[in-house]
């Protein structure tokens, strides 16, 4: 059976709140190994949706990695927190990397501050340091404002372009990939396990979501992952931060088609079109591809051509 990329769970308020979480209704905590000393971690409800992003665990004899930490819910951090020092043991964990400064990746950052270093990109780290105005979701206009974090709930250390360090015989890499989701992406890459965190870089099957207003850029985001793909082995595979892990072929399947839609949105906007005329008449088509299957609550079709039309707005200026 066809294995949807991305299970019907993305809706903004799983994406961004914890909905209700009650002694009754604990979360479930998912944990599938990918490769080597890597896994995913999935916070479920009871009745199978999720919360938050996806997080990351590498487990070895030298100590465990966390890659992002899931939504802002006191109990639901202290529920992670539990999980993962069930596992690892309290000193077991080695480092928590945050991937950008979105609260469903970020909001556990304070669970886990007493227990290791907690690592981000400067960018990200500045982000969570002052009020900053949410990414348009679903519309430009349905922003939302995130105060300045205390101390305890901002990663401890940043990081700049790339860091490598070793946990045992894992090689990881934290590299910077500006200009692309927001302008503080990390990516984890576990070089020995052969697998890539990327957070909300990679978006299985769907338009990818941009916060522009932080930085991201949609035409950046397909051209850093498309280094990316180059860059690592082959045989990487690569977690996102919302639906299953990809195969670096299914990553350049995904690109591909955004780029086919991208250059007939850059061909329209050479040609003088408006946007309002882009929009009415839809991306256009491309062989083989059924857009109406791309667009999602976070970004609906519509909301993927303004992102890709400001982005070429940008280089025009
Ligand atoms: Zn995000």
């Amino acid at each position: 059976m066809h294995r949807p990329l991305l299970p019907p769970l993305v809706s903004v308020a799983m994406l961004w709140s914890p909905g209700p979480l009650t002694a009754q209704r604990p979360p479930t905590f998912d944990v599938a190994p990918v490769a080597g000393i890597v896994s995913t971690v999935v916070l479920g409800t009871p009745d199978g949706n999720a919360y938050g992003a996806n997080m990351v665990l590498a487990e070895g004899p030298a100590g465990a990695i966390l890659v992002d930490t899931n939504l802002p819910a006191p109990p639901l951090t202290a529920f992670v927190v539990d999980q993962v020092n069930a596992r690892t043991g309290v000193e077991g964990l080695r480092l928590v990397v945050v991937t950008h400064w979105h609260p469903d990746h970020s909001g556990g950052v304070s669970g886990f501050s007493g227990l290791a270093p907690v690592v981000a990109h400067a960018r990200t780290v500045a982000r969570l340091s002052e009020e900053t105005q949410g990414v348009g979701l679903v519309t430009p206009e349905s922003r939302f404002v995130a105060p300045p974090r205390a101390w305890n709930a901002r990663p401890s250390l940043t990081v700049g372009d790339s860091s490598v360090f070793e946990l045992g015989d894992e090689r990881v890499h934290l590299m910077h990939v500006p200009g692309a989701h927001t302008d503080g992406d990390l990516v984890v890459w576990f070089e020995s396990s052969g697998v890539a965190a990327v957070g909300d870089l990679v978006w299985p099957g769907l338009f990818p979501s941009i916060d522009a207003v932080n930085g991201g850029d949609a035409r950046g985001l397909l051209a850093a992952v498309g280094e990316l793909v180059d860059r690592l082995p082959p045989e990487t595979v690569y977690v996102p931060g919302h639906g299953r892990p990809l195969t670096g072929s299914e990553v350049r399947t995904w690109l591909d088609a955004l780029d086919a839609g991208v250059g007939d949105l850059t061909r329209r906007h050479a040609a003088g079109e408006s946007l309002d005329q882009v929009i009415a008449g839809g991306l256009g088509p491309v062989d083989g591809l059924d857009w109406s299957m791309w667009g999602h609550a976070v970004v609906p079709e519509s909301r993927w051509i303004e992102l890709v039309w400001e982005s070429l707005e940008r280089e025009r200026r």
